[in-house]
């Protein structure tokens, strides 16, 4: 990933830019964070994140007028709800608290500024240019210092509170003349002995001072507040407009940054577009949030501290987040995608050491669901592909991810499992059923029951192919080994005539429809929609739909999903998230591979948050939730009802079943193959390798940990042959049990069997494996 990807996409997540509120405070209070400390009572902390910010925070607290609060997300009309009473509650906390930051002393700059005027734009101005550490003469024409803030009542800007301004900016670098005497004449020599001059003009007495000086204040720059030669700035003029507060506080900031600009020599104007008042990107949804009216003022004097506190807790923290508040992946990180990215980035660039970021790359479903609710489709799956990709070309991927997957795919397109034929009967083939692996290997009687059903009622001759789309090798980050999947099923789909495709899997659908767009494809259930029902299909009683992830994008198809279950007597009711919103079941993106633990949170949160029993027409969403105790059945259960392993009849729900581990999807893709080979098209069985004349016999809970495990009935089969040939396993003195092992890659597997009275039949007691290569064993 190069640096420029990264800023694309940190772009593209909002997540970090500031609230509405915030950006829109022509000084950016962190008003978020002050309504977080109010609402939680510690006015303290609340003072010290104004005073942070806000220059002499115990005036402008008071009096600010709030533009802050026409843009509070909370207040948008649409959702006919209240701004936070940003301003009272300002006002609530400066009278409630004195508290500051520590401040952290600057070093002198050894420059110093000059300012006129004793308003709150010229204290800002001389607020500002001493923390950066210069030293500020400023002249006040009047005794007193206040320019128009001594117009205020003082019940609303009581004296002290400026007086203590006043206090602390004595201890700063700054000397205060009043009675000064200012005209041009002094303005000149000032620009003389100092780096520049602001003009404050929020002061009575310096109402006429630009005629003198030989400027208009219209035409003060907006930006700078350049009034038209070199070192000299003026803002906040009380003629032009009624006296705002934060804007004349503002104008004094916009100095004091020119003013050190200009004694840095730096351009006056370079990348400041974000200071006053700018737009931002943030996005909060109000969707849960409940409608809560703004907190009255029950006196004169403003918020009580409860009344503050209950105002402030009606702040609702605007973020973003869409994405990581639908997706359990995204939550488990405690971040959000542009602080993934960069954790990616960094990953992606470790030449030696630690990549802390390679379980975020490997866990992710890759099921998009994250692009359909951000506002920028930021999609974590796309970047986490890449990451792969770019980590298996490097090298960097650790072998242990996907390397079950990748064995299974490998498998999956030998000729162990792959088949294509014409229709048997005509050997014309206008139509290709392509069950997909998964179908294959969890219900392969539902392969031949669905296939004999399109052969009975679609003119053209219906053929078959038994062969993976590559989408496990996409997830992997091996476009390499996709291209080559896809080259081999393009070869079969030519050899029989480019027929159109008939899809079980909306998995290889979508893989089809990416990387074999040649090829016309529609799913199964479109197909069967028009299509007359099987005798004895139906159904009763009401489930939860579970689209899959992969149909997101297959409005078509999950219309007819439902149309079918509709006919088939049963009641669907959709889920929280569904159609477009639809969640993963888990498996998608090699998740459950790689990270079995994080599938386990996801589809525990797809079947809490929704009644069961569901609904599936996907095999594998069907054994994922399946494998974590949801009750589920697959659409195929009702088509072919007859087909049921273990009917119950006395329960409403006579379908349901467990579901199928990958062990026993291995072995019934290969017994599917050759039983569609030897009974439909009369060929001989493909022969069997040694290895596949040992039998296994293994209790349940054996088979569920070998399945965790992710160890194929095959694996185990070929460690017992090369012990029972060679003589190279281990026995146990006690139990008599044989420990052998196996090593087809740089995985080992370990069986621990004993041999049975009967011909081959081995009982397994334990079956593990780990990552490492033993010297010796073949
Ligand atoms: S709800 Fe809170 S964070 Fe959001 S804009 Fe309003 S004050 Fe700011
Ligand atoms: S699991 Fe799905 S929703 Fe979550 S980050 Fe990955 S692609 Fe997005
Ligand atoms: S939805 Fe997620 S990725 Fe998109 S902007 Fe929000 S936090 Fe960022």
């Amino acid at each position: 990933m190069e640096q420029q990807d990264l800023r694309q996409w940190e772009w593209l997540c909002i997540q970090e830019e500031p609230p509405l509120c915030q950006a829109t405070c022509p000084i950016h209070v962190d008003v978020r964070l002050f309504a977080r400390h109010m609402a939680a009572g510690k006015v303290d902390d609340a003072r010290k994140v104004l005073a942070k910010t806000m220059p002499l925070s115990g005036v402008l607290g008071r009096i600010c007028d709030h533009p802050c609060e026409q843009a509070c997300r909370r207040g948008d009309p649409r959702d006919g709800d209240e701004a936070i009473r940003i301003g009272s509650l300002e006002r609530s906390c400066v009278t409630q608290s004195d508290a500051r930051p520590r401040s952290i002393p600057v070093p002198p700059k050894g420059k110093s500024a000059a300012v006129v005027g004793g308003g709150l734009s010229g204290l800002t101005a001389a607020w500002d240019l001493a923390r950066k550490g210069y030293a500020v003469h400023v002249l006040v024409p009047e005794s007193e210092i206040g320019g128009v803030l001594l117009a205020y009542p003082d019940k609303v800007l009581p004296k002290e509170a400026l007086v203590r301004e006043l206090e602390l900016m004595a201890s700063m670098r700054i000397t205060i003349e009043t009675n000064a005497s200012v005209d041009a004449e002094r303005v000149e020599s000032l620009l003389g002995e100092h780096l520049g001059v602001y003009i404050g003009l929020d002061s009575p007495a310096l109402i006429d001072i630009h005629l003198d000086l030989g400027f208009e204040p219209d035409a003060i720059d907006p930006l700078t507040r350049g009034a038209g030669r070199p070192g000299l700035f003026a803002g906040a003029p009380i003629v032009s407009a009624p006296f705002s507060p934060i804007r004349a506080a503002l104008h004094g900031r916009q100095a004091a940054v020119s003013l050190d600009r200009l004694a840095q020599g730096a351009s006056l104007t370079a990348s400041r577009d974000k200071e006053g008042p700018f737009e931002t990107r943030l996005y909060t949804s109000m969707h849960d949030v409940e409608h809560a009216r703004a907190v009255k003022l029950t006196g004169p004097d403003g918020y009580s501290p409860e009344e503050a506190r209950q105002e402030a807790a009606r702040c609702i923290q605007c973020e973003c987040m869409e994405c990581v508040k639908v997706c359990p992946y995204l939550a488990h990180f405690k971040g959000y995608p542009k602080k993934y990215a960069r954790e990616i980035y960094n990953n992606l660039s470790v030449i030696h050491g630690l990549r802390q970021a390679n379980t975020m790359i490997e866990s992710c479903s890759n099921c998009g669901l994250c692009a359909e609710v951000c506002p920028n489709d930021f999609h974590m799956g796309t970047l986490c592909l890449q990451a792969r990709s770019e980590m298996v070309q490097q090298d960097k991927m650790p072998p242990s991810a996907f390397d079950f997957a990748l064995r299974d795919l490998d498998f999956n397109v030998s000729h162990k499992a792959v088949l294509a034929r014409p229709d048997p009967d005509t050997g014309a083939c206008e139509w290709a059923f392509v069950p997909g692996c998964q179908l294959s290997g969890a219900t392969p009687e539902h392969v031949r029951a669905a296939y004999d059903h399109l052969r009975a009622n679609l003119d053209g001759g219906v053929g078959m192919i038994l062969h993976c789309c590559g989408a496990p090798a996409a997830w992997a980050g091996r476009p390499d080994l996709l291209a080559n999947v896809t080259e081999s099923f393009r070869s079969l789909w030519k050899e029989l005539g480019e027929p159109r495709l008939i899809l079980a899997c909306t998995t290889c659908l979508q893989t089809f429809r990416e990387h074999l767009p040649e090829m016309v494809c529609t799913s199964l259930w479109e197909t069967l929609e028009s299509l007359a029902l099987p005798q004895g299909a139906g159904g009763q009683g009401a489930y939860t739909l579970h689209d899959p992830c992969t149909s997101r994008h297959e409005p078509a198809v999950q219309v007819s999903a439902r149309a079918m279950a509709k006919r088939l007597g049963v009641i669907v009711r959709d889920p929280d998230l569904t159609g477009i919103y639809t969640e993963c079941c888990g498996f998608g993106g090699l998740m459950e591979a790689a990270n079995p633990g994080m599938a386990t949170k996801v589809v525990a949160q797809r079947t809490t948050d929704n009644p069961a029993p569901f609904l599936a027409y996907c095999a594998m969403c069907r054994d994922s939730l399946s494998r974590q105790g949801a009750k589920v059945i697959h659409l195929l259960d009702l088509l072919y009802p007859h087909l049921a392993r273990e009917p119950e009849p006395a329960s409403p729900y006579p379908l349901i079943r467990s579901g199928s581990g990958p062990a026993d999807k291995h072995e019934n893709r290969a017994r599917l193959r050759n039983q569609l080979a030897r009974e439909i098209w009369k060929e001989a069985p493909e022969p069997m390798d040694d290895f596949e004349r040992i039998q296994l016999v293994l209790e349940p809970e054996v088979r569920d940990a070998v399945d965790a495990r992710r160890i194929l009935a095959e694996d185990i089969q070929r460690a017992i042959l090369h012990a029972e040939t060679t003589g190279r396993r281990m026995r146990h003195e006690e139990s008599g049990h044989f420990i052998a092992c196996h090593q087809p890659a740089a995985v080992t597997y370990w069986v621990e069997y004993a041999p049975q009275p009967e011909g081959l039949v081995f009982r397994v007691y334990r079956a593990w494996s780990h990552r490492m290569v033993i010297k010796g064993v073949a």
